[in-house]
């Protein structure tokens, strides 16, 4: 079977590398370079336990979680790039004796053990992370929480996706996607219509924009996050830090991330000295340490956002052999892994797995 791939974010690239695997021909066009857009901006961060326990969300979000080992080693194996899997956990500050005691009581109620989470005292955090300022009384500590280098991870995903004999063409934009009597015919790419069995819309944020080339209108947003970098040789905290308006992100290549702002500005492409400079202080109340070291880069991404926040995967309702996956918003590089599996499985020919019900385009589209 004949697929292409329209964008090369890591998406894009991890489905086209199912999809070779499965036995497809493939081809991605990426108008940029692999990564050059959200997929490159993410901080990287695995956690999957989000606010309501055991929703499919969250089922997907662990189920993917749960492949990232293996992926890691796979990547190794077929490309040789380290994509920096880390497993040290994440420390989520609380900053009064009250949140420490309700922190205890949630540790109770979460299913602790698989995910190793523990609430910690003021004396646990000195022995762990003695960076913290004095102002945090405690800490939710989830060793469950991973990370990894999210640029890597796309470059892999790219060179596994080469290997395996999928056509890449970078800096090559699809300008429209073509639909013949409810049947997709192929896509338009530097002014050639290409033809093709089956086409995967993986364009991120910027998929309405594409929708919108056969007439579709499909909700998606961008969601602007900034960031910046530390230069951290050597390192003043060890674990992932997540606070209500900041994160830090110790990477063993020897940068912090400090990330990021949610911001709802278009696909204004600046970082803005209030998002940066808000960062910063929040970086700084909560590791005082870290004044002293140099920032390395700042830069910002465009988080593809649906309404209910969740993403968009399945078949396009009335146009065979269309197929989208976008909408990943603050979880695509977590999402990753387990979005290509399922993607692949059902562009082959499979059914949509039951995984997938919560998640198709049909909630946003009517054929
Ligand atoms: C600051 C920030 C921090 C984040 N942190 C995390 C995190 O810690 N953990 C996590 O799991 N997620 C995180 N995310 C979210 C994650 O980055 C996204 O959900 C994910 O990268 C989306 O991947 P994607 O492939 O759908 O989109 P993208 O990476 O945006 O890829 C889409 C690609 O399509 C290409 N494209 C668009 N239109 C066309 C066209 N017409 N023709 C050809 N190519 C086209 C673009 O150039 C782009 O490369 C973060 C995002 C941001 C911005």
């Amino acid at each position: 079977m004949k697929v292409l791939v329209v964008g090369g974010g890591v998406i894009g690239c991890a489905t086209a590398y199912e999809l070779a695997k499965a036995g497809c021909a493939v081809t991605l066009f990426e108008r940029a370079v692999p990564g050059a857009e959200a997929s490159g901006a993410a901080a990287g961060i695995l956690a999957p336990l989000g606010e309501s326990s055991g929703s499919p969300f969250e089922r997907l979000a662990i189920a993917s979680w749960r492949l990232y080992p293996q992926v890691a080693e796979e990547l190794r194996g077929r490309t040789g790039i380290d994509v920096e899997y880390v497993s040290r956990g994440t420390i989520y500050p609380l900053l009064t004796t009250e949140a420490v005691r309700a922190a205890g009581a949630r540790v109770a109620r979460l299913q602790s053990s698989v995910f190793g989470i523990e609430a910690w005292d003021a004396a646990d955090l000195r022995e762990h992370e003695p960076a913290l300022a004095r102002t945090v009384r405690g800490a939710m500590f989830v060793r469950g929480d991973h990370w990894v280098n999210n640029q890597r991870l796309v470059v892999a995903y790219a060179q596994a996706a080469v290997a395996a004999g999928v056509a890449l063409h970078s800096g090559v934009a699809v300008t429209r996607v073509a639909i013949e009597a409810g049947r997709v015919r192929g896509v338009v790419a530097d002014g050639d219509l290409l033809d093709t069995d089956a086409v995967l819309l993986a364009t991120g944020a910027w998929t309405a924009q594409l929708a919108g080339t056969f007439g579709a209108r499909l909700p998606v947003e961008p969601r602007r996050g900034q960031m910046l970098a530390l230069t951290h040789v050597p390192p003043v905290v060890t674990h992932a830090i997540h606070a209500e308006d900041v994160y830090l992100v110790p990477r063993p290549s020897g940068e912090l991330l400090v990330g990021a702002t949610v911001e709802r500005v278009g696909f204004k492409r600046e970082v803005t000295a209030q998002g940066i400079g808000g960062l910063l202080a929040a970086a700084l109340a909560l590791v005082p340490g870290l004044g002293g070291l140099s920032i390395s880069r700042t830069w910002f991404g465009f988080r593809p956002w649906a309404p209910d926040g969740m993403p968009i995967l399945g078949p396009w309702p009335g146009v065979e052999g269309l197929y989208v996956a976008t909408a990943h918003y603050r979880n695509g590089i977590l999402l990753a892994p387990i979005t290509a599996r399922l993607m692949s499985e059902c562009m082959t020919g499979h059914r949509p797995s039951p995984e997938l019900k919560a998640f198709l385009p049909d909630r946003f589209l009517r054929p």
